[in-house]
């Protein structure tokens, strides 16, 4: 039997609607992903009382509790008193906490609240949870039957507080057997499409199947149970993959390529060695954006279509974009010394582009090295930022399926 967890989410904001918890969404997952067995999740706004009742509760029916939220300086932050009021455990200043707070100011060429020392006080008894990346620490202890651990609402620090402070304690005080998580990530196939592909395969009842669709990738989620052996999963996952074909663009969890498709393709560029030029019609600099901080592209140009064949001396034909589009590929090949050129076109004016009820033709047109050009027409459709989006993601889906081709 795996251990029960909860997740405690703390915060006016959230019980109004007015933050969606993200905390609960991405602590959840890390829990199952070490073996817990997540049994609720619960939010409590800004009432002390409601807190202590909350947490008397938890630490007689779960094993591990999660919180997020409520540590901070202002008098809405009630975790630490209702974790004392809860518990009869008494706040007690911590000294190392308040250097580590001062600290967190004096780095930042900032005066320090007075109100900040009240983040130093924290429950008799409690192990600190150093915080390197905020300024509240958290902190952990047991209560009852329950290791309750105290994170700060902001989700990059309580996600990097997770990782390092609070994991290896958990996995350290529990005996956890954890699942197996298995990620195929594909682009351009609809979550219908997927599951039809899939049907014929006999999927373990001890296997857990989900889906979940997101605006650039479908997710094909595999929770394999601890044991199972290696080598049905391998195969189970192959055949899986085998049916979606080149639509899967990552396996997380079996290959050391995981991410999103910009991370993808970002690997495959690096180790290819290869560079990009980039005409950007359509995504309008957003494939420059979604590439942020790589090396290997090394020009992106937006401009409208009639400007752009302008600027690189080609009479635009809209009759006939793809080959207008291999000869603009050339005619920057030409001015740059990129390994690949990829040219987006498109058919449709451009109050269609911004109809979220027209659809518009983009051509995509990939030049290799060989000045070979590989070309794909496609129907986008959706509002002006999908259709961006969208054209974003078609472009490094060209590029990704060539490279791995190659590879
Ligand atoms: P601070 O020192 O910033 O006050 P805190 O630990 O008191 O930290 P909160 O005041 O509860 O945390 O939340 C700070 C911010 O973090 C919120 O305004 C919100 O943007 C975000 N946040 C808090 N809780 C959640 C949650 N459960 N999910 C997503 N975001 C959250
Ligand atoms: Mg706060």
């Amino acid at each position: 039997m795996n251990p029960t967890l909860e997740i405690f989410s703390q915060g006016e904001e959230i019980v109004t609607g007015q933050t969606v918890d993200t905390n609960a969404a991405w602590l959840s997952e890390q829990a199952v992903q070490l073996g817990f067995t997540v049994t609720r999740h619960t939010a409590v706004g800004d009432k002390l009382d409601d807190l202590i009742a909350l947490l008397k509760e938890i630490s007689q029916r779960a094993d591990a509790c999660l919180c997020t939220g409520g540590l901070g300086p202002t008098s809405d932050d009630l975790t630490a008193d209702a974790v004392a009021a809860a518990f009869g455990l008494p706040l007690q200043f911590d000294e190392t906490a308040y250097r580590q707070i001062r600290q967190f100011f004096s780095a930042r060429n900032r005066p320090m609240p007075a109100t900040n020392r009240k983040q130093a006080m924290l429950p008799e008894g409690s192990l600190r949870l150093d915080n390197d990346w905020g300024t509240a620490p958290g902190f952990a202890l047991q209560a009852g039957r329950c290791w309750f651990a105290f994170l700060p609402g902001v989700p990059s620090e309580m996600r990097a507080m997770f990782d390092e402070r609070v994991a290896p304690l958990l996995t350290r005080r529990f005996t956890l057997n954890p699942p197996r998580l298995i990620t195929l990530k594909t682009f351009g196939l609809g979550e219908s499409d997927i599951q039809q592909r899939l049907a014929p395969i006999q999927i373990p009842d001890t296997v857990q199947l989900g889906f979940r669709a997101g605006v650039d990738e479908v997710q094909t989620k595999l929770l394999f149970p601890a044991g199972y052996p290696e080598q049905s999963l391998e195969a189970l996952i192959h055949d899986m993959a085998h049916r979606l074909g080149d639509f899967v663009f990552a396996v997380d969890g079996l290959e050391d390529n995981p991410g999103n498709l910009a991370s993808v393709v970002d690997k495959l560029m690096t180790d290819a060695g290869k560079t990009l030029a980039v005409i950007e019609t359509t995504s309008q600099g957003l494939l420059a954006a979604k590439c942020l901080g790589s090396s290997w592209l090394i020009s992106a140009l937006y401009a409208d279509q009639p400007a752009l064949g302008h600027r690189l001396g080609v009479a635009i034909d809209p009759e006939n974009l793809p080959q207008t589009a291999a000869r603009l590929a050339q005619a920057l090949k030409n001015q740059t010394s990129a390994d690949f050129i990829l040219v987006q076109l498109y058919e449709g004016a451009r109050e269609q582009f911004h109809d979220r009820n027209r659809t518009i033709i983009l051509y995509n047109t990939l030049l290799l090295e060989d000045d070979t050009p590989l070309q794909k027409r496609h129907c986008v459709a959706g509002a002006g930022e999908r259709k961006q989006n969208q054209a974003a993601l078609l472009g490094l889906d060209l590029l990704r399926r060539h490279l791995q081709h190659l590879t």
